[in-house]
């Protein structure tokens, strides 16, 4: 059997969209390579209900409307030599194509050269026609209903307060790899975090606290030979927790998890904390 690209597109998801937050994540990733410097998160429900992102980035033209939704479709990359130098979080093509089948999706784009903005809607994969609507230059995309054609998977969803605080969790992360961009958030209505977009110290402030800001020292370290560059705060060994969750790192500006650089950076702190203590830090590497 050649399978049919709605059934392809739904296993396709799976390995994009396991949850709220995977679905928060990756429209994230498109607003900031849009050059988006401000980004608003609405969740309702854990993100279940409803996620809606909003960026001020490039816009979507009215011509690339019919494509976006299409599996392996991106303006990021175009050959495979491309892949050898990507400046962007997404290269793919597949976020947007995964999520749109398993869900219902409501676009809205314009860019700075049109008049008026793009609309659509996809629901379960089925794109609608395009429609033209008023609004500001940027995008708007709003899932509903993760999941409510593929019940076996609708099935794995945790209560909404679980979903929720996996996205409160990455969109902390986001702010803190991101703080040259301002981001709101706001779930069930309530404003949860809210960045300035000015510098790191701020970022550092708005998810952690004084007692962080209190308690950090600035990181800022070139090498020549190898030209890694390694920016950020770590925190005192007074500042430290029982677990890893004061700890962020980025490549690049790509947020990442790294047990290696967790535990080299543990090794350094290994005389000034207590065992089972670990370090704050928010860092940056650079390199090429
Ligand atoms: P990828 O990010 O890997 O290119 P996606 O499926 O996430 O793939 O998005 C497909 C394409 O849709 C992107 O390459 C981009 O051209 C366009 N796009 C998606 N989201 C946005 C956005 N917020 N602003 C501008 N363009 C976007
Ligand atoms: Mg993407």
């Amino acid at each position: 059997n050649i399978l049919d690209e709605s059934v392809f597109n739904k296993i396709a998801a799976g390995e994009v969209v396991e949850k709220p937050a995977s679905v928060v994540k990756e429209l994230l990733d498109n607003a900031i390579d849009a050059g988006a410097t401000k980004i608003t998160v609405n969740v309702l429900e854990g993100g279940i209900k409803n996620i809606t992102i909003t960026d001020n980035g490039s816009g979507i033209e009215p011509d690339d409307f019919v494509k976006v939704f299409v599996p392996h479709a991106t303006s990021k990359i175009k050959t495979s030599e491309d892949l050898e130098k990507i400046g962007t979080l997404g290269f793919r093509g597949e976020a947007l194509a995964s999520i749109a089948s398993v869900s219902k999706i409501e676009l809205t784009s314009k860019t700075y050269g049109q008049t008026f903005a793009s609309f659509c809607t996809v629901i379960g994969g089925k794109q609608s026609d395009i429609s033209q609507v008023g609004a500001d230059s940027g995008t708007t995309i709003s899932v509903s209903d993760l999941f409510f054609n593929v019940p076996a998977r609708a099935k794995f969803l945790r209560k909404p307060k679980s979903e929720q605080n996996d996205i409160t969790n990455l969109v902390e992360k986001y702010i803190l790899c991101n703080p040259q961009i301002s981001f709101l958030y706001i779930a069930d209505g309530k404003t949860i975090l809210q960045s300035t977009g000015t510098n790191l110290f701020d970022a550092i402030y708005v998810v952690y606290g004084k007692q962080a800001t209190d308690s950090i020292v600035k990181v800022d370290n070139y090498n020549k030979n190898s030209h890694i560059k390694v920016t950020g705060y770590i925190g005192l060994p007074t500042f430290s927790k029982a677990n890893r969750t004061y700890q962020t790192l980025s490549i690049n500006g790509r947020y990442i998890n790294s047990p290696l650089v967790s535990a080299c950076i543990s090794n350094a702190y290994d005389h000034f904390l207590m065992k089972g203590q670990f370090p704050f830090y928010v860092l940056n590497i650079e390199i090429p």
